[in-house]
């Protein structure tokens, strides 16, 4: 499984970190746009065909996680015209999504997520876990050829990635903030975010929605302190190997 970074900024763009939050996890012929933050359109259509999409995933209703759905929706509408992409989300976000445009049409197949909830989308199973963050909001498990990945969305400290089963071998984490500056407590600090991957197990820590006058080189070495190990930093067009 393939982890491509499509945005990394947290709340808004950024001249250092780009687009806000998204990415793209692909395994085989299926690839799938992992939040939608506002310009990871962009990045995306630099990686794949957005028309080649198996499905989009949006974990909350914040427009740094999701707006760029309505780009998608004016290219397959009015541009090359395409029906049905399947498109999972909390059922809150898909209500405000919708006030973006007069009506979808038959762009998407939308499905609601809730807390548990389990899906296969093609070879990549996924699982959705409440996180501690104020709209309804879920990290995401992607399980794909015995490899695993959460992916954090945005959170505060009472959720952590323990909530999946241990020793996933790449976590995403958001870590907003450095520990002694926590303006919010529905965020993470990069102190935070390490420590819940290392009591997680986790095999590799990648930390992203870095705040975007937080210094990344300060993030990283307060969450790889924290982790036990070296931590990286999310930037556009990072792509891994999960
Ligand atoms: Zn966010």
């Amino acid at each position: 499984m393939e982890l491509t970074v499509l945005g990394a900024s947290g709340s808004y763009a950024s001249a250092r970190s780009g687009p806000c939050s998204g990415y793209l996890l692909r395994e085989g012929d299926t690839a799938i746009w992992l939040d939608c933050g506002n310009g990871s359109f962009a990045t995306l259509q630099e990686h794949v065909d957005p028309g080649a999409l198996s499905a989009v995933v949006i974990t909350h209703e914040h427009p740094d996680h999701c707006v760029d759905l309505y780009g998608l929706h004016v290219m397959m509408r009015y541009g090359r015209v395409q029906d049905s992409m399947p498109v999972f989300a909390p059922e809150r976000a898909r209500h405000r999504l919708g006030a973006l445009v007069s009506s979808w049409g038959q762009t998407f197949e939308w499905t609601d997520v809730y807390d548990g909830d389990a899906v296969a989308i093609g070879a990549v199973d996924l699982c959705f876990s409440r996180t501690d963050h104020p709209p309804p909001t879920f990290a995401v498990e992607a399980t794909a050829g015995g490899r695993r990945l959460v992916y954090t969305s945005d959170t505060g400290p009472d959720w952590s990635v323990s909530a999946f089963t241990p020793a996933a071998n790449l976590v995403l984490s958001e870590a907003s903030y450095l520990h002694e500056h926590r303006p919010t407590p529905i965020h993470l600090s990069a102190r935070e975010a390490g420590e819940a991957a290392w009591a997680a197990a986790a095999e590799r820590l990648v930390l992203t929605h870095l705040w975007p006058e937080v210094d990344p080189e300060r993030s990283a070495a307060e969450g790889s302190e924290a982790f036990g190990a070296p931590v990286a930093i999310a930037v556009p067009h990072l792509t891994l190997e999960v």
